[in-house]
């Protein structure tokens, strides 16, 4: 059998035998069948369970549940989108996205009152999130993104910092001010989804796990279809977020982009006296080619990035969760932010694939005409965006008009990539260019222009 454990040090580490469960051994009928036991799949089968006990849901797994992105993410539980507010509102509107981003706030808060109430041991914590510029190149994006929030209301959420008061939380070499916020929280990503699939299996939810799930069959006969048989019901759910990629009808509706992870050995009593961040927020820098940090319960320090590069024609293969190159870039970032580990043991580096859409939007959609439902394209922000995710399409399904069902995140269709050789060559480009403007304003004390043909294409 496949080594569940060595997949992250979530999994290994989430005190859940991760033996696989039964696989589909013959087609069946039910309500509601769902592709992924991810957070995508298990929230929206729990709140269909909590909503309508007795209504037959089943979700059928490739591989174990918590083996994509949710059994390998960097902690956070943030408010947080890839898209920005001022895109959202460009898109539609001042108040709806307004009313995106309270819905975010609102899904950190409902992750931990799920964790509370239902005796999930998902190690919430709800330690807030440091945004930091490490250098005054980074200063203006900060402000930028406070102005972002006065804007549109939230100000008195965020707090600007200047190196004073960003080091009494956390002392991080070259740090000149941080952006913080109280409203976002760390979990332990492997206990939050291994305790979600028990949950849902205690609500009467069936997993049936090494399953592949290998294409879709709309209404009339909606099914999921396997080579081990049929899962027939009137409601389907497309919940594989990245590996939906792989599934012919919507190859080019997202993109796998490698996200990697280090994580050190913990850490001893007197380091981190020297570090302080003792609230454990989740943390970042403005770098465009994305970073981010957060502290586990037992001490060590997670540092996360997306430089691993695009391959040609997206595939999505295990040997791809580990880029040495890019891991030992990421160790190189642990000592040049915390010079005082330079002699820090590493003990675990991974990565997976996130689900990248062409235009940044999130989607969660469902056709009550096909019978099928999906949620999908949360890049690197799924852990409170799923729960938003499973909530809506509760609702969408049992025919509630709710506030969430009027997000406009509702039915987005983004646009397809464009096919190969094409799309290599864009996404490639925006890695390796976005990586030298980091460097050239580390290097300057400049921030980027904004302007630069890479920042317009990844303008989100
Ligand atoms: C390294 C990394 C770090 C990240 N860090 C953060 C973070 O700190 N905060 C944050 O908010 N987000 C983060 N993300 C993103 C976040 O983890 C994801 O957006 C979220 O977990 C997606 O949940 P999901 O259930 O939609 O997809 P997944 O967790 O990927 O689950 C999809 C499941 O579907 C299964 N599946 C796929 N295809 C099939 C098929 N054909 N048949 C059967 N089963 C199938 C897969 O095996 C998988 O278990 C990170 C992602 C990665 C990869």
């Amino acid at each position: 059998m496949r080594d569940y454990a060595a997949v992250s040090w979530w999994l290994e580490d989430s005190g859940d035998d991760l033996t696989p469960r039964p696989a589909l051994d013959g087609s069946l009928e039910c309500d509601v069948a769902i592709l992924g036991a991810g957070y995508t799949g298990l929230w929206t089968a729990y709140y269909l369970l909590k909503r309508a006990p007795g209504l037959r849901v089943v979700i059928i797994e490739r591989e174990i549940a918590g083996f994509g992105a949710s059994g390998r993410n960097g902690a956070w539980c943030a408010p947080d989108l890839n898209i920005s507010l001022a895109r959202l509102a460009r898109l539609h509107g001042e108040d709806a996205a307004r009313r995106v981003q309270q819905a975010t706030y609102d899904a950190v808060e409902e992750v931990g009152r799920v964790c509370r109430e239902e005796g999930l041991e998902a190690g919430f914590h709800q330690g807030g999130e440091l945004i930091v510029a490490r250098g005054p190149q980074g200063l203006p994006a900060l402000r930028a993104a406070w102005r972002e929030y006065e804007r549109f209301g939230f100000a008195d959420r965020y707090q600007l910092l200047d190196a004073g008061q960003t080091a009494e939380r956390i002392r991080i070499a070259g740090a000149l001010g941080g952006l913080w916020t109280p409203s976002a929280a760390v979990i332990h990503p492997g206990r939050l989804v291994r305790g979600l699939a028990r949950l849902v299996e205690r609500l009467g939810g069936r997993i049936f796990e090494q399953t592949e799930v290998t294409d879709y069959r709309a209404a009339p006969g909606s099914a999921l279809l396997t080579a081990r048989g049929e899962v027939r019901a009137p409601t389907i759910v497309l919940a594989g977020e990245a590996y939906l990629s792989r599934l012919p009808r919507l190859r080019r509706q997202l993109i796998p982009i490698y996200s990697l992870i280090v994580l050190t050995e913990p850490l001893d009593p007197a380091r981190w006296e020297e570090i302080g961040w003792a609230g454990r927020e989740v943390v970042a820098s403005t770098r465009l080619s994305v970073d981010y940090l957060s502290r586990t319960a037992d001490g060590r320090i997670l540092f996360g990035g997306r430089g691993a590069p695009y391959r040609f024609g997206s595939p999505i293969r295990d040997e791809y969760d580990r880029h040495a190159p890019t891991h030992e870039q990421l160790r190189g970032f642990v000592r040049s932010w915390f010079p005082t580990l330079r002699d820090v043991r590493f003990t675990h580096a991974w990565g997976g694939p996130l689900g990248m859409p062409r235009d940044w939007h999130p989607t969660i959609s469902y056709d009550p005409r096909s019978g099928i439902a999906s949620a999908r394209g949360y890049i690197g922000h799924g852990v409170s965006t799923a729960n938003l995710a499973g909530r809506t399409l509760a609702d969408l399904i049992t025919g509630r008009n709710t506030a969430l069902t009027e997000l406009p995140l509702v039915n987005h269709r983004s646009p397809d990539w464009e096919p190969e050789p094409f799309r290599w060559l864009g996404v490639r480009y925006v890695q390796w260019a976005l990586g030298r403007l980091d460097r050239i304003a580390e290097r300057t004390g400049r921030p980027p222009s904004g302007r630069s043909l890479a920042e317009r294409i990844a303008d989100h």
